[in-house]
């Protein structure tokens, strides 16, 4: 199994899939419910501004997220679901210029984020199949998403059967990816275990607790993160470049730096620079 570039007929769709927080109006910092103990500013309800949200969707302290360790605000990845209810769902409107529609928008929001997350993982499990069988499935539930997302019955949509579907499929994947690369070794529970330098190509740490694990200079061809819980993992002067199923998400809430070297689709957090 050869990973390969997604074809360009999904290009828009991946850069739909990269937030974009100037397009939006700060929706994950008022839709959410948040909890101080997971790195956010304060306990907050869902629907509720946060207290650093300006009257632009602005953070007033972003620069100091990482000084402050909100590591919540730090790791939180939309996959495109804020910019795209502001500015396509919800044309002209925000949950501020009509207070009455406000719940609705958040649940729009929520819904498009668990979609957009969705196609992600599609996205990334077509780059990795060579048949055409499995294609054409992944194809087809890339489409069956795009439609989803693009209709403004979106609330009224049960996304329950999609979504099984959606996890046959990749199980197929992810499994063929173990399969095609497995040593025999794999397992679930790795909290704070220490692979500096190891040898970890191939891999299958899918659904894994990864929390403060050191993978310091592990190499990491084709191995599996999908779902892995990666808080705190130690990514330094990592190559994670060759691993699959690795999400924004998953980045920001690990400790990279300067030299950790990341999948095309994903970026550098703001928070690593300079270490
Ligand atoms: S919802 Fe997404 S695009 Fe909007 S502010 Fe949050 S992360 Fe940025
Ligand atoms: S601190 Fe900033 S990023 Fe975090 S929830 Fe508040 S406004 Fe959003």
């Amino acid at each position: 199994m050869i990973k390969k570039e997604v074809t360009n007929k999904y290009a828009d769709l991946e850069v739909a899939l990269q937030i974009d927080c100037k397009k939006c109006s700060g929706l994950c910092c008022v839709a959410l419910y948040c909890m101080k103990s997971d790195g956010f500013p304060e306990n907050k309800q869902a629907g509720v501004p946060c207290k650093h949200l300006t009257t632009d969707f602005c953070c007033d302290i972003h620069p100091l997220l990482a000084a402050k360790k909100m590591k919540g605000c730090l790791a939180y990845d939309c996959f495109g679901a804020g910019q795209k209810v502001t500015q396509s769902s919800y044309v002209n409107e925000n949950w501020k210029t009509n207070p009455d529609k406000a719940d609705e928008i958040f649940q729009v929001f929520m819904k498009v984020f668990q979609l957009h997350q969705i196609a992600w993982y599609l996205l990334e499990a077509l780059s990795l199949v060579s048949d055409d069988r499995a294609k054409d499935e992944i194809d087809a539930l890339l489409v069956e998403n795009i439609q989803m997302t693009a209709t403004t019955e979106i609330l009224v949509i049960d996304i329950a059967s999609y979504k099984m579907r959606v996890d046959q499929a990749l199980k197929k994947v992810s499994d063929q990816v173990a399969a095609d690369s497995s040593d025999g070794t794999n397992g679930k529970d790795y909290f704070g275990k220490n692979f500096k330098g190891a040898n970890l190509d191939g891999r299958d740490f899918s659904m894994a607790l990864m929390i403060a694990a050191n993978l310091k200079g592990c190499s990491l061809k084709k191995t599996n993160f999908l779902g892995a819980d990666m808080r705190d993992a130690n990514i330094k002067d990592t190559d994670l470049s060759g691993c699959v199923f690795l999400t924004q998400m998953q980045i920001n809430a690990a400790q990279g730096n300067a030299k950790t070297k990341l999948p095309a689709n994903l970026s550098r957090p703001f928070s690593w620079q300079g270490e």
